[in-house]
C-alpha cells in the first residue's frame, strides 16, 4: 500500500484527498516506478478543481511531473534501480501521476534521468523549466542569440519564469523581468535579471507597433500581455508563448508580423518527440543549469498532506519558484 493525492468528481460532488491505493489502482504501463520528488505546476492546480478541464478521468492522481527509481520494468530500455524522469502529454491528466509514492506508466514517456541533474533538481525544473527551456531553445531555432538584445520574461516570479530567468542569464542573455510582485525584486536580480519592470507596464497595447525593444520574450501569461509584446518586439524577434496566467484573450493586428517579420511561437511541451524531449532535458543538464540551482530558484518542499493548499495558492498567483513534493 502507498499514499497518494486523489481527485475526484461526481455530478454531486468534488473532493481533493489523500488516499491509500494499491499498485493495482494504477493505471496500466510496462514500468513501475518509486517517486522520489514531483512538483506543483500551474496545471496541476487546474486538475484539481471542479472546472479546471485538465482532468480527463475521475478518480485521477493529478500531477503531470514526477522523478524517481524504477522497481520493475517490462520493457527492456529499463531496469530496476534506473534514475528516470516522466513527463508526458498523459501524465496526471488522463494517466495517474506523479502525486503518489509509487507510479505505473509506458516506457515510451519515461526521460532516463540525464547526467548532471539529480532527480530533485530535475523537478526543481520540473515542467516548468522545462519549458522555459523549450522557450529558450525555440527562440535560439529562430535566431535568437544574446547580442540580439534584451529578453523580456513576463510572470517572472513563476515556475515558467523564474527558472527562464535563471536561464536566460546563465546563458549570457541580459534579462529584464515582468512581475506582478513588488516584494520579489531581490529574488529576481539573484536569479540573474538586469532591469524589473511592473507587470502594468508589460500589458495591453495602445498602438499595434510601438517602440521596438525585445529581441526574445518568454510569455506564460499571455492575454494582454502578449498583446504588449506583439507591439514591441524588434525586427525578427521572437515571442515564446507557453501560458494563459493573465488570461486567453489577446489583441494584435498583422503588423508586428508583416512589418518586423516577428515570430509568435506556440510552446507545447506536452506533444513533442521523446527525442527532442530528451534534447532539452540535456540542455537543462548542461548549458542551461544555473549554478547553485537548488538555492537560487528557492524550491519549498511540501508533502502530499500539504499539497490541496498549494494546489489552490498556484492558481491566484502566489506561488515563488517552485513548490517540490517530496515522496521519499
Ligand atoms: P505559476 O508558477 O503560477 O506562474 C504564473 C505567473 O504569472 C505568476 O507567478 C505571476 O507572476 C503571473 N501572473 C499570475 N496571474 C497573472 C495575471 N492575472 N496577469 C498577469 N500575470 C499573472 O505557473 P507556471 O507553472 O509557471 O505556469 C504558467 C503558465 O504557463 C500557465 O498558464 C501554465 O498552464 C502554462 N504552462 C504551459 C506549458 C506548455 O507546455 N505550454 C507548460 C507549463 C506551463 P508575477 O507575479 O511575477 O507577475
Amino acid at each position: 500500500r502507498f499514499r497518494a493525492l486523489v481527485v475526484d468528481k461526481t455530478e454531486e460532488s468534488f473532493a481533493v484527498d489523500v488516499k491509500e491505493r494499491t499498485l493495482e489502482d494504477l493505471h496500466p504501463g510496462e514500468v513501475v516506478i518509486r517517486v522520489a520528488w514531483s512538483g506543483v505546476n500551474y496545471k496541476d492546480g487546474l486538475a484539481a478543481t471542479p472546472k479546471g478541464r485538465i482532468a480527463e478521468t475521475y478518480p485521477l492522481i493529478p500531477g503531470i511531473d514526477l522523478a524517481g527509481t524504477v522497481v520493475r520494468s517490462g520493457d527492456t530500455r529499463f531496469k530496476e534501480g534506473d534514475e528516470v524522469i516522466v513527463a508526458s502529454a498523459e501524465l496526471g491528466v488522463s494517466h495517474h501521476g506523479g502525486f503518489s509514492e509509487m507510479a505505473r506508466v509506458p516506457g515510451d514517456w519515461i526521460i532516463p534521468l540525464p547526467e548532471g541533474l539529480t532527480l530533485k533538481e530535475a523537478m526543481v525544473f520540473g515542467t516548468a523549466g522545462f519549458t522555459a527551456a523549450m522557450s529558450i531553445q525555440r527562440m535560439e531555432e529562430n535566431g535568437l542569440r544574446p547580442e540580439a538584445g534584451p529578453v523580456v520574461v513576463a510572470g517572472a516570479t513563476g515556475g515558467v519564469g523564474s527558472t527562464a530567468v535563471a536561464m536566460l542569464a546563465k546563458r549570457g542573455y541580459t534579462v529584464v523581468a515582468g512581475t506582478g510582485k513588488t516584494s520579489e525584486h531581490d529574488y529576481l536580480r539573484k536569479l540573474g535579471a538586469a532591469e524589473i519592470l511592473d507587470r502594468e507596464e508589460l500589458t495591453g497595447a495602445e498602438r499595434p507597433l510601438q517602440k521596438s525593444r525585445w529581441a526574445g520574450a518568454v510569455d506564460p501569461v499571455g492575454g494582454e500581455t502578449l498583446s504588449y509584446l506583439l507591439s514591441t518586439m524588434k525586427f525578427g524577434g521572437s515571442v515564446a508563448l507557453s501560458g494563459l496566467a493573465g488570461g486567453p484573450q489577446f489583441s494584435s493586428t498583422v503588423f508586428p508580423f508583416i512589418l518586423r517579420g516577428v515570430n509568435l511561437l506556440g510552446i507545447d511541451s506536452a506533444h513533442i518527440s521523446n527525442g527532442y524531449r530528451r534534447k532539452v532535458w540535456n540542455r537543462l543538464a548542461t548549458d542551461l543549469k544555473p549554478e547553485g540551482l537548488l538555492d537560487l530558484i528557492g524550491a519549498d518542499e511540501i508533502t502530499l498532506d500539504e499539497l490541496p493548499d498549494t494546489l489552490s495558492a498556484i492558481l491566484k498567483g502566489e506561488v515563488r519558484g517552485r513548490r517540490l513534493v517530496k515522496l521519499i
